[in-house]
């Protein structure tokens, strides 16, 4: 195994069959590693992701469909990761986001983004984190947001769970942090804190924002950008995929607790 290489490893990444996961899982499987991928898919869609991560490089590539909003389905899902590998790499990157005014917001609304975006990471973590202990090596990355860091109107419930996961990934990092050695490259926990990126969950955001400005939608891009984003432009998926491969390598042994934005100075404000 060179230093770069994830060759051996196998990764679990969460809502996997598009945008930001399946850059990750395309990434990770393009350094060698395994990938289990993972979301809410048809069978064509899931068959499509399957095909692209193998096409990167992956030895071996899974599909589970379990629903994240129902934590009673994650210990069936933990199961048959097991029965295919022990994981090495989580990320725990599916996520869904509902805009509304803590005045408008329900409690199905709030219940739903938190039971994806902080509960199922958290179950998923405390099943997998013991057996990368005993085997001195694991990578967690949640992808969070750079709603974990600031906050936004007309969002509590995303920026409630974003915070949250920032709050557990600290915990677990300091849990893990004397596991392994730096010749096995030790158990680290760490964040990307992304800020606008193309991706479908962003859509009905540019939508309205387009829908202020004659429909545009470069035009609603541009101004969700203007009012957040200095840099004025949005990441490609990809590039949280190859900031993760860094943090999955040895090299990063001491890289932990860590929240790494991803934002063009959006928290640099
Ligand atoms: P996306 O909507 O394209 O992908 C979300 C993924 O989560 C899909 O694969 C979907 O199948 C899965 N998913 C959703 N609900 C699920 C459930 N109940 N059970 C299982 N899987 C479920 O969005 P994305 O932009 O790729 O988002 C990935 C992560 O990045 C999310 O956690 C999101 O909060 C975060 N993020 C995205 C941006 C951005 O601008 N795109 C910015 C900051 C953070």
């Amino acid at each position: 195994m060179t230093v770069n290489s994830l060759e051996g490893r196998a990764a679990f990444v969460t809502g996997s069959v598009q945008g930001i996961g399946l850059a990750v899982a395309k990434s990770l499987a393009s350094a060698g590693a395994n990938v289990a991928l993972h979301g809410l898919a048809n069978p064509e869609q899931a068959e499509a992701a399957m095909a692209e991560v193998r096409a990167a490089g992956a030895p071996d590539v899974i599909f589970l469909d379990t629903d994240l909003s129902k934590a009673g389905a994650i210990d069936g899902m933990v199961k048959a990761l097991r029965d295919w590998r022990e994981i090495d790499i989580l990320v725990n990157n599916a996520g869904i986001q509902k805009t509304t005014s803590i005045a408008d917001a329900t409690a199905e609304i709030w219940e739903s983004v938190l039971a994806v975006n902080l509960s199922a990471p958290f179950h998923i973590m405390r099943h997998l984190m013991p057996s990368m202990a005993e085997r001195g090596f694991g990578r967690v990355v949640n992808i969070a947001s750079v709603h974990g860091l600031v906050a936004s109107q007309n969002k509590a419930p995303y920026v409630s769970s974003k915070f949250g996961l920032v709050g557990l990934s600290r915990v677990a990092a300091l849990e893990y942090a004397s596991a392994g050695s730096r010749s096995t490259g030790g158990v680290t926990v760490n964040c990307i804190c992304p800020g606008w990126t193309e991706t479908a969950i962003i859509e009905p955001q540019i939508a309205a924002r387009a829908a202020e400005l004659g429909g545009d939608r470069d035009k609603g891009v541009a101004s969700l950008l203007a009012e957040k984003q200095p840099s004025l432009r949005t990441s490609d998926p990809s590039e949280i995929g190859e900031l993760c491969v860094w943090l999955c390598n040895k090299v990063a042994h001491n890289v932990t607790g860590t929240s790494i934005p991803v934002d063009g100075g959006w928290t640099a404000q």
